[in-house]
């Protein structure tokens, strides 16, 4: 038998260790807003699976950077930009962002 796999990020509310149940919420975490839930009763916060992984790879992206190769499209050049890091900036296709030198060595990609 097949195992259904269940998002439980989506989950409206979650069984807590205190026997009530804690509801979906926006948490704060560190420096971040995540999803999770919030039990009313024992104020046990629970942070979703999903943004507890995204914020381990944000943090650990911070810390050593990321390598990419540049490229060329037409007479451009193009950085890619790794989906983790679009999916935490909510970056898609064809958006437009602000590119501002710092200095020499560094280069700022503001996004609106
Ligand atoms: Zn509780």
């Amino acid at each position: 038998m097949l195992a259904k796999q269940v998002d439980i990020s989506k989950l409206a509310e979650i069984p807590c260790e205190c026997g009530e149940t804690a509801k979906a919420a926006a948490l704060n975490y560190k420096d971040y807003l995540v999803k999770g839930w919030k039990c009313k009763s024992c104020k046990k916060e629970y942070i979703s699976p999903e943004d507890s992984l995204k914020i381990s790879e944000f943090e650990r992206m911070k810390k050593s950077g990321l390598k990419v190769k540049v490229a060329e499209i037409g007479q451009s050049l193009a950085i890619r930009i790794p989906k983790p890091l679009a999916e935490i900036y909510n970056l898609t296709k064809g958006e437009t962002v602000n590119l501002r030198p710092e200095n020499l060595k560094k280069i700022e990609i503001e996004f609106e």
